[in-house]
Order: C-alpha cells, then structure tokens, then sequence
C-alpha cells in the first residue's frame, strides 16, 4: 500500500547557479538511498570546486551590481510571500522529499513544512519593518542617523536533520535584509533544497540572487566559508565542523553564526504534573529518533520520583510507534545511515560496560531493510558518564536524579553545550529560579519544544553563537553603519583658525 510514494526511479537534480538550473562540469552526481527503505531516490549534480566558484561570482555579481539589494523593503517582502504561496502549494512533495531522504515520518515531515510557510511570511513581515536608529541629541548642529546595509554575499551550511525547516531559518531572512546566498544542504538531503530552487525561480527571483550546491563538506562548504568573497557564513550542524567552519572563516573576519548541538535537559520536580511531564519527555527524546539539535536527551528526575517516573517511561516505550516514515502511524523513523546507527549502538553498549542499566530498548529492528533503532531508556548514569555529556543524535534518553533544586541547576549547568532545557513544576518560584540560572538559549517552562518564528532560537557555549528567527533575524544580515551629519560652520577646529 504504501509502496506508491516511493519513487520507481531515481529523481535528477541539477543545481541552480547564476538563475539556470546545470550539471557538474565533470558529471560527477551525488547519490541517495531511501535510509528507510533501502532505495535510490535521488540523483543530484555534484558540485566541485569550479561550481562552488562559480556560484559565489554570481552571488557577488547580483549584490554589487544587481537589483536585489536596491529593492525597497515591500519589494522583497511581495517575492517572499509568493515563494510561501509556492511552498505551500507544494508542501506534500516536499514533506515526500524530506521523509524518503531523511527517514523522518510523513506527518512529522508536513508538519515541518507548515512550521516553514509561518517563518517565510514571517520574514516577509520583517523585510518591511528592517530600520536603524536615529540621534538629534548629538547637538543643534548635527544628526546621526544610524542605517542597516545588507551585508552582502552570504553562505548557508545546512544539516541532514530538518533539511527544509533549517534551510528556511536562514534563507528568507537573509533574502528580506538584501544579501545574495550561495546555500550547500547535506549531501544526504538536498532534494527539499534543489526543489526550492525551481521555487524561486517560478517567484521570479533575479539571477544569482540563489545560488544552490549539491556536494559535500570538504569539497564545497569548505571554500563556501574560506573564500574572501563571501561576507558572512551561517551555518548549522556539528560543533566539531562548526568550529572548524569559524577557524576557516576567520582570515577574512567573516561574520558567522552557528547553530550546533545540544545536550538539553528535562528537569522534572516532584509537584509537576507528572503524566503531562512524561509525554513531553518521551517527545523530547524520541521526537524525529532524536536527531535533533533540541533533542531532551538527558532526564534530570528528583530522586523522590524518579524510580516510579522511569517505570512510567518504560510502559510508554512501546507506544512510540517505530517504522516506516511513510506509514502516517510512525512516530519514530530510520536514522539517517549504518554509520549513524552503528555509533549510537556503540555509545549505549559504553554506557552499559560503564555501570549503567538499560531500561528498554537499544536494538535494532527489522534487521532486512533501514536503519531503525528501538527507543531507549538508559538510567544509573552519573553526570561524568559520557552518555550524559555528549550528543547521540539518536532516540536515547539518559536518567539522572538530583535531591535538592540547586544540584538540579549544576548537573543542567555541568555541559559544554547551552541550547535548550525544560523545566517541570507547579511551583513558581521553582520555575523562575531554574529558568534565570539554566546556561540555555531557549529554557521550556511546563512544555517541551515548542516553538514560535517570533521565538529567537539559539545556544550558549558550544551550541553555537548568533540567533536565529525572532524579530532582530533580519538584522543579523545586516552592517550597521553610522551617518554622521554635520550642517553650518565647522565647530571644535582641530587647528587655530589661521593655519
Ligand atoms: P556536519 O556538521 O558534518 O554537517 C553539517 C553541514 O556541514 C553539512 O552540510 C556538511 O556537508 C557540512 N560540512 C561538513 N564539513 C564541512 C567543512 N569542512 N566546511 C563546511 N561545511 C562542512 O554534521 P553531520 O551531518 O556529519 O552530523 C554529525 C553530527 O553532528 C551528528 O551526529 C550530530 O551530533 C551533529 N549534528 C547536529 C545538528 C544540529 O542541528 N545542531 C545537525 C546535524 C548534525 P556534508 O555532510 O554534505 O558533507
């Protein structure tokens, strides 16, 4: 039955450079089999470094001599609301594209690309609100008008996880400030991202205001970060990579953000509302397997509580529907790959042979197709277990238990990473203090991820630097720069009058 939504033969993809749609020079095309069902999808035309050059020359061209970054703010605002329209007319497709490339389920997947068309109008809203400052207290002589120029060519460096949602948390903010983009998704999922494309194109965008690369890191991200025509680098995905992003973009001072991983705790006290707290904590861990940067892979649970709430937990367990993303039932899909499967079953095997105790799950299932793991509990784990420290990116939740509200805060605290946290408790004082002490860019009070395009989303530490969405999201895609006015004689002469 479900057969019909997979392709019967792979789909080509060119990618868009300079306003037409080509090949690799060499021929070279990037593969991608369904992580689920053990099929090839996608073809999609490998970019190398001639194309990456390409690309950025067009991108460079369309801002110092194009049209884009002179259009008034309503102009740009009109072309982002028609590429939502054409989102929106073909969201199925795309939530089709993201679930056989990523494994992710098809309702979770058109969920997504609702969450999208909101952040595209959202910024459409934004390109025309985009102002600066002005100062007439400077004295009666002098005005300082303070203005935003777009800041010009910007690459864009997506992850495998949220291959359209992430994509549109940066594109159409850096379109309503002005700037030109070369885009690179993940090798594994460029399909949502080529698509767009056709999109814009059908939107009307001037040439080479999109540019969009299928290739890999090494070979494209690489020179999209290092290369001095590009202004600024915004890019999500592994702290290890981001790092390495921000050292090759550090010759030419090119502005970054960075949107990395997540360590994220859910702290729940023993006066929450303990059956809606579970809910959310098994969403929190298992929600798209886990491969999410927001992912509430680690339970910090009140000791008091903790041995019922965990049974509780691993009576859920096998409600979590795990199979076919194409099944509109699945809750949790494949993983992304073997490799990725392979590592997470490593990392709780580790914590296993360390002295902790799994609870339920950690196998794999149906052995004869994709890359499927069974959700799972991993408690008796102390805050020094790697399996607490680092990010699995996979549907494993680790239990920890605190006594007192203030060991609550340093176990949350204790992480090199600071993207997000949650807090559970009818306690209001409970909640205000752990919501001002917890080192997270977003902290969920009685809630787990929900998000709002209003909503800034972002991490302390090493989840990143910079904001995305939220009403300063275009901003970031701007310089500031100072006009200093001065009108009548010149005041305060540097030398006497006479010289
Ligand atoms: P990466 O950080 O490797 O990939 C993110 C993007 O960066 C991809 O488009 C990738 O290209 C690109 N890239 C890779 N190398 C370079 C480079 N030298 N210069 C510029 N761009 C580069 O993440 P992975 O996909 O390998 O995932 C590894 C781990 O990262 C996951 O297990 C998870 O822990 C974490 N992760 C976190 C995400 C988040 O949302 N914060 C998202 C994804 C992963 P390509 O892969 O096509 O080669």
């Amino acid at each position: 039955m479900l057969s019909n939504l997979l392709p019967k033969s792979a789909e080509h993809y060119q990618m868009l450079i300079d306003g037409a749609f080509v090949d690799a020079a060499d021929g070279r095309a990037l593969e991608r089999v369904s992580p689920a069902h053990g099929v090839l999808i996608s073809r999609y035309a490998r970019a190398g470094a001639a194309e990456t050059e390409r690309a950025i020359a067009a991108a460079r061209q369309a801002f110092d001599k194009g049209s884009w970054p002179q259009l008034t703010g309503a102009e740009r605002s009109k072309y982002l609301l028609k590429v939502a329209a054409l989102i929106e007319r073909d969201a199925d497709h795309l939530a089709l594209l993201d679930t056989l490339e990523s494994g992710k389920p098809i309702a979770q997947a058109r969920g997504e690309l609702a969450g999208a068309v909101d952040i595209w109008l959202y910024a459409a809203a934004l390109a025309r609100d985009l102002s600066g400052d002005s100062y007439n207290t400077l004295g009666p002589d002098k005005l300082g008008v303070v203005v935003r120029d777009p800041i010009g060519v910007v690459s864009l460096i997506t992850p495998w996880n949220f291959p359209f949602l992430i994509v549109s948390q940066k594109l159409p903010f850096a379109l309503a400030a002005g700037c030109t983009c070369v885009v690179k998704p993940s090798e594994m999922t460029s399909a949502s991202t080529l698509y767009l494309g056709k999109l814009l194109q059908e939107a009307g965008l001037p040439k080479g205001v999109i540019n969009i690369l299928a290739g890999t890191g090494p070979d494209v991200g690489a020179l999209m970060t290092s290369d001095p025509r590009v202004d600024m680098v915004s890019f999500t995905g592994s702290t290890r990579v981001g790092s390495a992003t921000m050292a090759a973009a550090a010759p030419s001072l090119k502005k970054v953000s960075m949107e990395l991983g997540g360590k994220n705790p859910q702290i729940i006290f023993p006066d929450a509302d303990l059956d809606a707290a579970a809910d959310a904590v098994m969403f929190g861990a298992y929600f798209n397997a886990g491969e999410c940067c927001n992912a509430g892979s680690r339970l910090l649970i009140h000791r008091r509580i903790a041995e019922e709430f965990v049974q509780e937990l691993v009576r859920r367990v096998p409600h979590v529907t795990v199979g076919d993303p194409l099944d509109e039932a699945t809750k949790v899909g494949a993983l992304i790959s073997a490799d990725h499967l392979a590592k997470i079953e490593s990392h709780v095997a580790g914590a296993v042979s360390d002295g902790s105790r799994l609870r339920v799950g950690g196998q794999r299932l149906f052995a004869d197709r994709g890359h499927f793991l069974a959700p799972a509990i991993v408690d008796q784990v102390t805050g020094k277990s790697a399996i607490s420290r680092e990010e699995l990116f996979g549907p494993v939740l680790s239990v920890l238990t605190f006594d007192e509200t203030e060991e609550a805060i340093t176990l949350a605290n204790d992480c090199e990473y600071g993207l997000s946290a949650s807090i559970w408790s009818q306690d209001f004082s409970t909640c205000i203090k752990m919501g001002r002490h917890l080192r997270a860019g977003t902290v969920w009070v009685n809630t787990f991820m929900d998000g709002a395009s209003e909503l800034p989303f972002g991490g302390y530490r090493k989840s990143g630097i910079g904001r995305e969405l939220g009403r300063h999201s275009v901003a970031d895609y701007t310089e500031e720069k100072t006009l200093h006015f001065h009108a009548g004689p010149r005041t305060a002469r540097w030398l006497p009058d006479h010289a």
